[in-house]
């Protein structure tokens, strides 16, 4: 009967994201964990429409010149969280080099009305680099968000090839400074495997975020959403991503998630729980 119950679930879901014109990471990227996460009612919702100002080589959300803001979508939001009785939200976007303040204020609005009608709610914001500002980040911060994510993705050296527009001292820079404006908020990462790094490049990363204070990681590995898209140059091991595990343990991270199919929003209640 399970998987009855969970192919239902994720109708529903479907239907509602539908009706209330709201977008998913989860379908965007097509995850390979969408059927567990919305056979259980979890989801992680990308505000600021579906279309990227940037172009990442791996990822599958189609770029081009997006829409103004949906000043109705914090709504939206919250009549899907309650209609779907979700504890924990994962609220993330896409790149709006477009915008002014790069989606922060949205962003923000999104937090406020699902922590002003919702008792209890956690929220998770993954957010864009918004080009370095600080003062984008802090109109984030200020709306109080359980969980500060900004992921890294790759390491350094690929970054002119993954992760076009991007930078990753800037990255850096934004976890550094989450800490530095609310360091009552936890922050946390993301490294995708499979795009050519070396083991030490990795190693780096690691070292990298805890020199800034990041206090939760996850570890995935890349899979190829069609040819046009970079291609894979390694398949990890479980063994490699349970020894990638130890080490992060090791370095002081206080919740790492690290298997093929883990993704940043993968059981991101967890991390939030163990804290
Ligand atoms: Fe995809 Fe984010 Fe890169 Fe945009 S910035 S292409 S949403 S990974
Ligand atoms: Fe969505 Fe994250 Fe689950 Fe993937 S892991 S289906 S992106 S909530």
């Amino acid at each position: 009967m399970k998987p009855v119950i969970r192919l239902s679930q994720t109708h529903r879901l479907k239907g509602l994201l539908r009706q209330l014109s709201l977008n998913t990471v989860c379908e965007e990227s097509r995850c390979p964990n969408i059927s567990e996460c919305f056979g259980s009612g979890t989801a992680t919702f990308m505000i600021l429409g579906d279309t990227c100002t940037r172009g990442c080589s791996f990822c599958n959300v189609k770029r081009g010149n997006p829409k103004g803001p949906d000043p109705e979508e914090p709504y939206k939001l919250l009549e899907a969280v309650k209609r779907l009785n979700l504890r924990y939200v994962v609220i993330t976007s896409v790149t709006r080099d477009d915008l002014e303040d790069g989606g922060a204020s949205h962003f923000a609005k999104c937090v406020r009305v699902l922590k002003e009608n919702l008792q209890d709610i956690k929220v998770e914001v993954l957010v864009p680099d918004f080009g370095g500002s600080i003062r984008a980040l802090s109109v984030v911060l200020d709306s109080s968000p359980d969980v500060l994510n900004h992921n890294v993705e790759t390491v350094e050296r690929l970054y002119p090839r993954v992760r076009k527009g991007a930078n990753y001292g800037r990255s850096l820079e934004l976890l550094r400074n989450s800490k530095k404006l609310a360091p009552h908020i936890p922050t946390k990462s993301a490294l995708i495997l499979g795009f050519g790094e070396t083991w030490d490049e990795i190693l780096k990363v690691l070292e990298d975020l805890r020199s800034v204070d990041c206090d939760f990681l996850t570890i995935g590995q890349y899979y190829q959403p069609s040819l046009r898209h970079h291609p894979v140059v390694k398949y990890y091991t479980q063994e490699e991503f349970d020894r990638l595990k130890e080490i992060a343990y090791s370095l002081g991270f206080k919740y790492v998630a690290s298997g093929p199919n883990v993704r940043s929003s993968y059981r991101a209640f967890e991390a939030f729980i163990v804290q």
